[in-house]
């Protein structure tokens, strides 16, 4: 690279501002005099003719003059990024960035070794939530000067708020945001490709494309994160909606009040919710109520503790679920005490009842007795609930499903039979599913279920992953593992 050959980049009419009062002009005619003076072979050019290659200099020294105004700066700084493959820019590249971007500032000083005064750079605030931070901390944006965009905060409370404040949206650009997402939708000539999907939960993308529907779901399926987004944050096509419900008897109501729409209810569960949603169809097919389907997700408890305790020799004790437990008894997990020598015993949700259950575990394995014990004998009969026992077998079938972290386990899910097919939303709709694991990337929900890891262990507990914000299903209802975690654990509450 020749050390003697300058060219000065001006603005418009040769402008070339002054460090201190950028919009006053200084004399490049006499800039170039002096230069010349010092040996320098001195040229001057504009940044437009550096733009549109009215010259295109190699191996030169080149500086330049910048700008107030934004649209201005954004063209500088775009010609120089390609002027500086070939040529010397002074002040260089980096330098300017860190001058335009206190964010890239930062990251230079600490490239560079300056890490005398500590700092952090964040994209949101879930990423702070990993770092502990010593209030008060100065807050600064990356961009803003003279004093604009620069905080002084004194806790978590007053981070929230001055972020949520910087970081609103307005009205505008909401509106925008909308009108983009309607079109996005309004503009698929078919329905997407579906061969990468990997959960229950991406069921919603069938069923939201399509026009004059209502899918209908508990509150907690709305919230539960796939890597396509959630019930929540998805899209309503045409005259659809979704529509959040505490019983599947309410979503059969809207079918009979809505006769012009289709009414699927997103019906996930285990042997707890799957009578009940079996009962709304057996009264759609007695009453007739042709609009009326069910995407069902069902699961039962048995096989996959089979398989559990069949590939892990680790466990000592199951606490036995008290709602599932309502309905199928004890008798269903006696293998487990009888052909894997594993303590147990079936619990309510109280305290009191988690606390008995695992004393009677500690007891069992002391005298070297497991059992399937049951101290929730206030709900739950040795027998189970027959009346519920007799719908479930009457309406469903077994068949093979899909468990996050165990894969697909024989006979561990149920089917509507075949005289309910038409109440089944899979076959009316012609759905053909894919499955897969459909955990998040991150998620460990699968070793958590399996007890392989405590939720404390997954990187993102506690951090990315929040009840307010889950990132995998253990996380979304009060019960999962993760969310209880969350809740009583002392260093989160
Ligand atoms: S904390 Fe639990 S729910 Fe959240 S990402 Fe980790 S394993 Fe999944």
């Amino acid at each position: 690279m020749s050390n003697n050959e300058l060219i000065l980049i001006t603005g418009d009419k040769q402008f070339y501002g002054q460090t201190r009062k950028a919009w006053v002009p200084m004399d490049v005619s006499l800039i170039k005099e002096r230069l010349s003076e010092k040996g320098f072979d001195v040229t001057i050019n504009t940044i437009q003719d550096m733009c549109n290659r009215i010259i295109n200099p190699e191996n030169k020294t080149i500086l330049y003059s910048f700008s107030q105004k934004d649209n201005v700066r954004q063209y500088i700084r775009d010609v120089l990024t390609f002027l500086s493959r070939n040529n010397r820019i002074i002040p260089s590249l980096d330098l300017l960035y860190c001058h335009e971007n206190k964010g890239f500032q930062e990251l230079y000083k600490k490239d560079k070794g300056f890490t005398g005064l500590k700092a952090w750079y964040f994209s949101s605030l879930q990423d702070i939530d990993a770092y502990d931070i010593p209030y008060p901390v100065v807050l600064k944006t990356i961009y803003g000067s003279n004093g604009k965009g620069v905080f002084l905060i004194r806790n978590r409370d007053e981070l929230e708020k001055q972020v949520g404040a910087l970081t609103e949206i307005g009205l505008i650009t909401k509106l925008d945001l909308c009108r983009r997402r309607y079109f996005r939708k309004r503009t698929y000539p078919d329905y997407p490709n579906h061969s990468d999907y990997k959960d229950y939960l991406q069921y919603k993308e069938y069923i939201t494309k399509n026009e004059n529907f209502i899918l209908a779901a508990f509150g907690d399926m709305t919230r539960v994160p796939t890597s396509v987004g959630s019930l929540q944050t998805v899209v309503a096509s045409k005259n659809s909606w979704i529509k959040i419900v505490y019983s599947p008897f309410k979503a059969l109501e809207i079918a009979k009040n809505n006769p012009g729409k289709d009414v699927v209810f997103f019906g996930s569960g285990f042997e707890t919710t799957v009578p009940g949603i079996a009962l709304s169809v057996r009264e759609a097919a007695e009453g007739k109520v042709d609009n009326y389907s069910v995407l069902s997700a069902f699961w039962v408890i048995p096989p996959p503790l089979r398989v559990i305790v069949t590939s892990d020799s680790s466990i000592h004790g199951f606490i036995y679920p008290g709602h599932v437990s309502a309905i199928i008894g004890s008798t269903p997990y006696s293998f487990i005490s009888n052909d894997f020598h594993i303590a147990g015993a079936i619990a309510g949700f109280e305290p009191a009842d988690v606390l008995l259950a695992v004393n009677s575990i500690i007891d069992q394995i002391r005298a070297g007795k497991p059992v399937v014990d049951n101290v929730y004998g206030r709900v739950v009969k040795p027998g189970g609930n027959p009346a519920a026992q007799k719908i479930m077998k009457e309406m469903l079938e077994s068949k093979d499903a899909y468990w996050r972290g165990l894969g697909k386990i024989p006979a561990s899910g149920l089917k509507f039979k075949k005289q309910f097919s038409f109440y089944d939303a899979e076959l009316k709709y012609g759905i053909d599913l894919k499955f897969g694991s459909g955990d998040l990337s991150g998620c460990r929900c699968g070793d958590v279920l399996q007890g392989k890891i405590s939720p404390q262990e997954c990187p993102l507990f506690g951090m990315a992953c929040k009840p307010d914000s889950p990132r995998g299903p253990c996380m979304v209802s009060f019960e999962g593992a993760c969310s209880s975690h969350y809740k009583y654990s002392r260093r989160y509450t």
